[in-house]
């Protein structure tokens, strides 16, 4: 009895190295149907399925910010039934808000909130009607906490997490269940995309400290961020794997151990101010503090690599 998983944004990234993760399960659990805007783009994806397409991978179109082609791709499937919808298509954008148009800013919230919405309005009827079914959405732990130039993407991911923190009391009604996965800077397309549209940015319309700091720091910092952090795609693949298999999965989780000092800063403090002044210090006295931290993160990625490459020693 295989569960149906529906996966959107699958032509890249974290979607297609979940799509071929889920469909190579060894006990082959699951029929994935993994989903993108545009099927000319399926080339990478068909490579990595495999010989699991046609067997426990098929692909099919669907854009996130279209009603009718959700409705005409769930329409497609079997007793339109999705057990597990994975909702993981998305859109970054970064740089000083007065350089952005309005119309920018509605494209990324009707991609990373609305389309989650559309999904849902779609497929939830369907869900609660047979009392079964795991929705599972790729956050951000920009969903927690902002992070400087990111305002409106960090905007999408809090709108996310505050739809699905309200809809989980009521789908706990219906035995549904929902998780959010929150990874932290993951080595994507994603992060070339966003940083090439950032390096071009129109700055006239920013005053020269503001320009400076996007810049100058931000900028500059980016890729050193995603090379220090950066997990890879199939690592956060291999965690939202582990929570679709789960029992009892959990209703946020954050895939990068790495990142959760910065979370936790929100958490203690109710005031909000500490994890501000922490990225402050972090962005403004970097040559100390943000040099000292990157380094005490590498140190720290060096060794969780060295004691799991111990592990992986010792059980073999
Ligand atoms: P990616 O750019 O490789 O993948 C995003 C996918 O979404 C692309 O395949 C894109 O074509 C697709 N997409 C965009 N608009 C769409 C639409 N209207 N309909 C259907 N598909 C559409 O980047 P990724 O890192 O794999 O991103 C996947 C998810 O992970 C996103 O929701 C992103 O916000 C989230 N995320 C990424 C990072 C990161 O650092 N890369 C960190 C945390 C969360």
């Amino acid at each position: 009895n295989q569960k149906v998983v529906l996966i959107t944004g699958c032509s890249s990234g974290i979607g297609l190295a979940l799509a071929s993760r889920i469909a190579k399960d060894e006990k082959k659990r699951f029929m994935v149907y993994a989903t993108m805007r545009n099927l000319s783009k399926a080339e990478p994806l068909v490579e990595a399925a495999g010989r699991t397409l046609g067997r426990t991978l098929e692909i099919k179109q669907l854009d996130v910010c279209s009603e009718e082609s959700i409705k005409a791709c769930v329409d497609s499937l079997p007793e339109r039934r999705v057990d597990i919808l994975i909702s993981n298509a998305g859109m970054g954008l970064i740089g000083p808000i007065e350089c952005q148009s309005i119309d920018e800013m509605k494209t990324v919230m009707d991609t990373n909130f609305f389309g989650l919405v559309r999904l849902l309005k779609e497929i939830l009827p369907d869900m609660k009607k047979r009392k079964k079914g795991h929705i599972v959405v790729i956050s951000s732990v920009m969903g927690i906490q902002g992070i400087l130039f990111n305002d409106v993407y960090a905007a999408s991911k809090f709108a996310v997490e505050g739809f699905c923190e309200s809809l989980a009391v009521q789908a706990l009604r219906f035995s549904l269940n929902i998780s959010l996965i929150e990874p932290g800077p993951v080595i994507t397309e994603f992060e070339r995309k966003v940083f090439e549209e950032g390096m071009k940015t129109d700055l006239s319309k920013a005053d020269k400290v503001t320009a400076d700091m996007f810049t100058n720091i931000y900028l500059k910092n980016y890729s050193q961020i995603f090379e220090t952090l950066g997990q890879t795609a199939e690592d956060v693949a291999e965690h939202t794997y582990r929570i679709i298999t789960m029992d009892n999965p959990p209703f946020r989780h954050q895939t990068n151990t790495l990142y959760t000092p910065m979370t936790t800063l929100k958490y203690a403090d109710p005031n909000g101010d500490l994890p501000i002044e922490t990225f402050y210090k972090m962005v403004f006295e970097h040559d100390k503090v943000f040099n000292a931290s990157l380094n005490f993160l590498k140190l720290l990625r060096w060794r969780s690599r060295k004691s799991f490459t111990l592990e992986k020693e010792k059980s073999t």
